[in-house]
């Protein structure tokens, strides 16, 4: 088993590991599967440098900002799946849900007390890297925090990357040697030390395993937990075995029709992905993977220029150049930028451009205003803003190009660009699968000029930021059975 990179791992804490502890931990926290998994091979890493047993834990607490049925649900799937993938492995899993709130406190420290170190996932956005900075700071023993994330090393780039055509150039110069690097497909088979139940079972009076839930899914009762039954579950299912299969059928199905396709709603030509991205279901290196297997592609195809041009590169087909373009440069833009700046959901990390035309134009009078009661319940004059709206309560999504539609549009109709970042954020991290991720902030931002630039003529509200209207995208798109659907 090759080594995880060095530039991958960060300590947490500087606690030093307990030789005398009984197994390595590795707490699953974003990139949850068991497979293509950096994390978890560091963990595997550990147990066999310390000849100890390695303990899987997998939590889901209930007091997140926005925690509800759906995402629940989908990150319950995953569980069972995990459970089901490492149930007969040397390894021991321990899935555990907060039936109340606050309920898990406590139950990685207890846990830890027996361990001799802890890896952990380096997810940088949302509330993850301070809940591990303050587990680092009461764990008894060294915390490292490993980066699965993207197939470029976050800690690859020092700079914050302020256009994907730099990013791109940046990656087509420095991402080869990682493509060679990607990390096991099965990294629990290397494990020689058995791990028994025996080592934890102190804990289970107080935190019980979730076995229970995970066993029955269908029925299991989320309307006992203290999380937002608002948001019903979603028809997607949540899990590795499922995200597999999506990407299969989006390779079999759509990839090579993908750059003609993907901007009408009605041709449903994306991978939907996204989910299992944002929870760690699906990792991109097996996304990777796979699309260049399915291109029969070797790295002698790669073109010798890094001019950061969006298609060529890869020497694959239009509809994989363009799929990886999206995958890859646009997605760890994203990561690049929470990881560099602590401040990237706040209206002031816009480019100065952006925050200095929005501010000119803020007192501009709106020919819409609409109260967040009303976006969210899609109580618009505008059908087709309606109709995506509708998706995205209805199924945790919405079709690309409309999303951006649906935050321009959300600028145009709110009192200030202040209310109207607040309002974005708010309704897309409620309801989408994929919300509350780098490329959340990405596409939010981005409809407010970030990693774009300034385009005339200079308008009423949106001053010199890119404009959308429902009009032209009504004349571009295929979209009449997407608005039948969506309707209401
Ligand atoms: C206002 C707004 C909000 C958005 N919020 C989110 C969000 O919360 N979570 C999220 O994952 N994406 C978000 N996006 C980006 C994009 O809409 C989704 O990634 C994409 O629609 C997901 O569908 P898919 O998996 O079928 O994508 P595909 O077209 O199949 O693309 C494959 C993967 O590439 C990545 N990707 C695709 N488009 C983009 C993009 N424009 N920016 C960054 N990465 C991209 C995603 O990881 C995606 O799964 C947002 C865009 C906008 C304009």
């Amino acid at each position: 088993m090759d080594q995880v990179p060095k530039n991958r791992i960060v300590p947490c804490n500087n606690k030093s590991i307990n030789p005398a502890g009984e197994y390595v931990v590795y707490w699953m926290v974003a990139h949850r599967r068991p497979s293509w998994n950096f994390s978890l091979q560091r963990a595997v890493e550990w147990a066999e440098t310390l000849k100890k047993p390695l303990v899987i834990f997998e939590a889901l607490r209930a007091d997140y900002k926005w925690a509800c049925d759906r995402f629940h649900r989908f990150v319950i799937e995953g569980m069972r799946d995990n459970w089901r993938r490492l149930e007969g492995s040397k390894a021991l899993y321990y899935p555990y849900i907060e039936l109340h709130v606050n309920a898990g406190k406590g139950l990685l420290s207890e846990l830890a007390r027996r361990a001799c170190m802890v890896v952990t996932d380096n997810f940088p956005c949302f509330f993850l890297p301070r809940m591990l900075s303050a587990a680092a700071r009461h764990v008894p023993v060294l915390v490292e925090k490993v980066d699965a994330n993207g197939l470029l090393p976050m800690q690859e780039a020092d700079q914050v990357f302020l256009r994907a055509f730099d990013f791109r150039r940046f990656l087509q110069k420095r991402i080869i040697p990682h493509l060679f690097t990607p990390p096991e497909p099965d990294p629990v088979a290397a494990l020689s030390m058995q791990a028994s139940p025996g080592m934890v079972s102190h804990l289970h009076e107080r935190w019980a395993p979730a076995y229970s839930f995970l066993d029955d899914i269908v029925s299991c009762n989320l309307s006992r937990l203290p999380i937002d039954h608002s948001v019903p579950p979603a028809e997607a299912a949540g899990g590795f075995e499922q995200a597999t299969a999506t990407l299969r059928t989006f390779l079999s199905n759509s990839l090579s029709e993908y750059d003609a396709l993907r901007n009408h709603p009605d041709d449903n030509a994306t991978s939907g992905l996204s989910p299992y991205l944002h929870f760690g279901h699906i990792s991109v290196h097996q996304i990777f993977q796979e699309v260049a297997q399915h291109e029969g592609w070797s790295p002698d195809r790669l073109a010798p220029q890094t001019a950061g041009k969006r298609a060529g590169w890869w020497g694959m087909s239009v509809g994989a150049e363009a799929f990886l373009d999206e995958l890859i440069t646009w997605r760890e833009l994203g990561y690049n930028m929470c990881w560099r700046r602590q401040d990237y959901d706040a209206f002031e990390s816009l480019p100065e451009w952006a925050k200095e035309t929005l501010e000119r134009h803020k007192f501009d009078t709106r020919t819409y205003l609409y109260s967040l009661a009303q976006l969210e319940n899609a109580e618009t004059h505008d059908e087709l803003w309606n109709a995506a709206q509708n998706q995205l309560r209805r199924e945790g999504k919405i079709h690309n190009y409309l999303r951006m539609l649906w935050g321009k549009n959300i600028l145009a109709w709110t009192a200030s660009p202040r209310e109207a970042l607040d309002v974005m954020i708010h309704l897309n991290n409620k309801y989408a699968l994929d919300g509350r991720n780098p490329n959340s902030y990405t596409g939010i931002f981005w409809c407010l000029g970030r990693y774009d630039r300034p385009w005339g003529p200079e308008r009423p509200v949106f001053g010199k930021v890119r404009y959308m209207s429902s009009r032209s995208a009504r004349e571009k798109l295929r979209l009449s059975e997407f608005m039948e659907k969506y309707r209401s």
